[in-house]
């Protein structure tokens, strides 16, 4: 049986904040964090954000009791009746209208074992209709490295970097995003010589420290990295001994280099020539280039934008850049538990360690180990499930999610969330969904629960509950089994005392996990696959015949530029704990594009949808302070998610920024 780890205000927990996953404890003051030296944190420093790891638990509006709502309020009741009444009403979902019209939707910050719990729940029940949101974060990144070289996730560890000699940072602001990782891993070794390279529309934090700066026009990022590898190509970067002996499709890929216009590309996406050469020479000249990636690379609705990804990889691969220290690529995840949520199988389409659904092999181990076995036809997507609430999905179960909160209307809420026969929201305070929940389960927040979750780095790390959670609540691992020895056709199938025994489950049927125990994690955790070493592929790549793919660059293709002026954002629209976007909303433009507009620095500008026409867009039009910035691409502003969140609720890619004297005051 696992350990038990005794709620303790001393114990060494994992911060519950980011996918970096430093260590820190409860400070005696009881308020403030306090660092302690972890593999992502070997100085024990904390960022801002960590600090406060601790504020959500004493938040006022913490959920003591389970609630039923019939119509009114909610009432508080006994968890007995709560439990009662979402088996009743679920089974009342399955006899109408079958499995697939329940929805499972699991959390990047609920433990691996949570979201285990869940899809093994979804899949009990018959339906692979659960998913998290985690995958869609970095859905094109982790495809492609998934199907090229074997694995959704980063290749290397972050002590790594330190060896690098080139590191590139695209479409992402680690500075800022991942401070402690950057501070600990990034900033030193360029202190001791490594080039940094920041491919990004717009300059942040990471920028200060770099020695190049490329500007892409937004959605271009695949051109700007089909260009580099044409021109790593002209510099004879090629690795020709690792692009022989480790990957296959070189000479396709070389005839589309041989015949690449590097001029219509430089051109179409805007960045500067020199740059660009400077950029491929340290490449071709570097012995080891590390590539970290945000979410900027992953695009949105611009043509060409999902290629970034398998632009990145053919750059990787020409200049021989994957399985060695000081190499490879970097998935920069957002969320604690990004990696480990989808680990756990907590997707649509895949089982537990990443295996698909349809592998009559996967299902057969699992059913061998769970006593079912799970349906073979891959769910639908968050997405997908968000759309048919209410429609053909009748009942949700929502774990640590707050689906009402991102880009949703009005309408949204009444006609999807509203129109659900039964909702069960899992949550630690109220939410922008609870109201609309039919059951509302209290639940523990990430250092009141044990666990554990994975960094960007594959760490999987042990989480240690520091203290009890308020009143009644409880862990969404208890509530999950109680709900699971509830619903499922036989009781011992969620028959868990302690996350520990569904860790070493998971160890069981999910091949990245294989080799290892929740003991056997230790203080430090360990990067999976447990058996193997930190850098992932260093004889051989995890496909089919060992070798990792080139694909072909896509056509370039200019984007019809509308109007306006191109909207960038950075950080995440749920980032209530960044104290400056929220105290300090600004638009940051370039000077010319200022000066374009006649605005005055000094005073308060609206931004609001290029399409003028609209009256949503006159509706969402923004009131913000303006910063005139050279590092601000021209064509485009930057703001924060947090602030541009009304312009990102209803998609809006373009915008004007109008000094308020123009709208007549
Ligand atoms: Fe927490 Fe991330 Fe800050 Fe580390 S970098 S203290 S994990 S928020």
């Amino acid at each position: 049986t696992p350990s038990e780890s005794a709620p303790d205000e001393q114990t060494e927990t994992v911060c519950p904040l980011c996918a970096v996953g430093c260590h820190l404890e409860r400070g005696t003051d009881r308020t403030r964090a306090v660092g302690r030296e972890g593999p992502a944190n070997p100085n024990g420093r904390l960022c801002r954000k960590g600090l406060r790891a601790f504020d959500a638990v004493a938040a006022d509006d913490r959920l003591t009791r389970p609630a039923i709502r019939r119509g009114g309020d909610p009432e508080p009741v006994s968890w007995e009746a709560a439990l009662d009444h979402v088996v009743e009403r679920f089974e009342g979902v399955l006899d109408a209208h079958g499995p697939d019209a329940l929805a499972f939707l699991g959390a990047p910050h609920c433990t691996t074992e949570e979201n285990y719990l869940l899809q093994k729940l979804a899949r009990s029940l018959g339906t692979n209709d659960v998913d998290n949101r985690a995958r869609l974060c970095h859905d094109a990144t982790t495809r492609t490295l998934a199907d090229r070289l074997g694995w959704p996730a980063t290749t290397n560890g972050l002590s790594d970097l330190r060896e690098a000699d080139v590191v590139v940072v695209a479409g992402a602001n680690p500075a800022a995003r991942q401070p402690v990782a950057f501070d600990s891993f990034v900033r030193p070794a360029v202190n001791d010589g490594t080039t940094l390279v920041h491919v990004d529309p717009v300059g942040n934090e990471t920028t200060r420290l770099a020695d190049v700066h490329l500007t892409p026009r937004p959605g271009t990022d695949a051109l700007v990295f089909d260009l580099l590898s044409a021109l790593v190509f002209d510099a004879d970067g090629v690795d020709s001994g690792f692009v022989g002996s480790r990957t296959r499709g070189y000479d396709d890929f070389a005839a589309a280099m041989a015949e690449f216009d590097r001029e219509r590309a430089r051109g179409v996406a805007g960045v500067d020539a020199d740059g660009a050469e400077r950029v491929a020479e340290l490449v071709a000249d570097a012995d080891r280039v590390a590539v970290l990636t945000g979410t900027g690379i992953e695009g949105g609705a611009a043509a060409g934008d999902a290629a970034a990804p398998d632009s990145i990889l053919n750059l990787l691969l020409a200049s021989g850049n994957v399985g060695r220290p000081g190499t490879g690529w970097f998935v920069l995840r957002g969320l604690v538990n990004e990696q480990g949520a989808t680990d756990a199988g907590c997707v649509p389409d895949r089982l537990p360690g990443h295996r698909a659904v349809t592998d009559e092999t996967a299902r057969a181990r699992v059913a061998d180990e769970w006593g079912f076995e799970p349906p073979s036809s891959p769910g639908r997507d968050a997405r997908e499930l968000l759309a048919a609430f209410g429609d053909e999905i009748r009942g949700a179960l929502v774990v640590g999610e707050d689906p009402a909160t991102s880009k949703r209307t009005t309408e949204w809420l009444g006609d999807r969330l509203g129109g659900l026969d039964v909702l069960v929201v899992l949550e630690v305070a109220e939410s922008d969904t609870t109201p609309y929940a039919d059951v509302v389960l209290p639940a523990a927040t990430g250092v009141e629960k044990d666990g554990t979750v994975t960094n960007l780095e594959r760490r999987v790390q042990r989480l240690r509950a520091t203290g009890s959670p308020p009143g009644e609540a409880r862990s969404d691992f208890a509530i999950l089994a109680e709900l699971g020895r509830r619903l499922a056709d036989d009781e011992r199938q969620f028959d868990y005392d302690h996350p520990g025994e569904a860790f070493d489950e998971l160890t069981r049927v999910a091949p990245t996990h294989a080799g290892v125990s929740y003991d056997e994690l230790g203080a430090e955790g360990r990067q999976w696959p447990f058996g193997g070493e930190s850098v992932l592929y260093r004889e051989a790549f995890d496909t089919d015949d060992g070798r990792a793919p080139f694909r072909r660059p896509r056509p370039i293709v200019a984007s019809e530029r509308g109007d306006g002026l191109r909207l960038v954002t950075g950080g995440r629209a749920s980032d209530f704990l960044d104290d400056r976007a929220a105290n300090d909303p600004v638009v940051r433009i370039h000077p010319a594009d200022a000066d374009e507009q006649g605005l005055n620095p000094e005073a308060p500008v609206v931004v609001r949808a290029a399409e003028r026409d609209d009256e949503a867009a006159e509706r969402t039009a923004l009131e913000l302070a303006v910063q005139v910035d050279d590092g601000v691409r021209r064509g485009t502003v930057y703001m924060h998610a947090a602030v541009a969140d009304p312009l990102l609720r209803r998609d809006v890619e373009t915008v004007v920024v109008e000094s308020q004297s123009s709208l007549g005051g």
